[in-house]
């Protein structure tokens, strides 16, 4: 594979031994990889160089990982893998409804790096080759398959490329619920089962940015698209 048809991942991370261990194990298995070693500069170089990951390290001098995840994600969606040392539940759903759309607590193995990457990015692929179907209404919001957009009007929501892929997934058959486990299975492509919270910080996301409405909880059971959808199966 010639080096500019590889996938191009950015590394967001101080710390030199980590960066430059993740940088070489990514190319290891044939990623094109820039570093960048603190907040402002990882900004910088997410703009110009418009990678098609970014691993971003949660703790950074300058900005920190929070900060420079809503900042890139602000220009146009990218998926970001965060790496983080703390564990603690809430920093995580904070992370996640950032717009981070994956996470690694470090330690991890080179292994599993490479794994979250690529399915990472084989998600955002298999949801961007799925642009041939018809746009999908919810309520207000027209979600265009093909650009990647949620409109109402002249409004334009800015989804991550996880939100946009679990709404379409839920908006394609509104009203039909589905488990935390099956979500965790079809959007992210996670066979285990563990990640629920991962689901209701996106769910979450998805409500705060086109309306609580549009998504409903089915106590016990799961989440389901409104059915108030114009132009979908109608
Ligand atoms: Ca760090």
């Amino acid at each position: 594979m010639s080096e500019t048809s590889k996938p191009r991942i950015l590394v967001i991370e101080d710390e030199p031994t980590i960066a430059d261990a993740v940088a070489a194990r990514l190319r290891s298995a044939d990623f094109a990889v820039e570093i960048a070693a603190d907040g402002p500069a990882g900004v910088a170089a997410c703009a110009a160089s418009t990678p098609d990951l970014v691993v971003l390290d949660l703790m950074l001098p300058g900005l920190d990982g929070l900060e420079v995840c809503r900042r890139i994600q602000a220009d146009r969606p990218v998926p970001v893998l965060m790496l983080t040392a703390r564990d603690t539940e809430d920093d995580l759903v904070e992370g996640l409804a950032t717009g981070a759309d994956d996470y690694l607590t470090k330690p991890f193995s080179g292994r599993e790096l490479v794994a979250r990457v690529r399915a990472l990015l084989r998600r955002t692929r298999s949801a961007a080759d799925a642009g041939a179907v018809d746009g999908l209404q919810l309520g207000p919001w027209r979600i265009d398959p093909v650009t990647r957009t949620v409109t109402a009007g002249d409004r334009e929501s800015h989804l991550t490329p996880t939100e946009f892929d679990l709404l379409v997934h839920l908006a394609r058959r509104p009203g039909q619920v589905f488990t935390r486990e099956d979500l965790l299975a079809e959007v992210w492509g996670y066979r285990d089962g563990s990640g629920a919270r991962t689901v209701d910080s996106h769910v979450r996301a998805l409500r705060r940015k086109l309306g609580a409405e549009t998504i409903r909880t089915v106590h016990g059971v799961g989440y389901a698209a409104a059915r108030t959808v114009t132009g979908a199966a109608a």
